[in-house]
């Protein structure tokens, strides 16, 4: 298990000073399927955009 998740997204509500502060995250691979060839096809599923305002 992940103890840190640094994360760039930093419009997430999750999101804190390039850490991730939410208890689980769900990573995917985009477009489905289960394997990945590099960085750039996984993705946070697990986020939530910041209320604005
Ligand atoms: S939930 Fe995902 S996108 Fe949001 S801060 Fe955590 S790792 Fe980043």
């Amino acid at each position: 298990m992940a103890r840190d998740v640094f994360c760039t997204v930093r419009n997430c509500k999750f999101w804190d000073d390039r850490k991730c502060t939410a208890d689980a995250i769900e990573v995917n691979v985009d477009g489905g399927g289960y394997t990945a060839g590099y960085t750039a096809e996984t993705n946070c599923h697990t986020f939530k955009a910041e209320n604005k305002g």
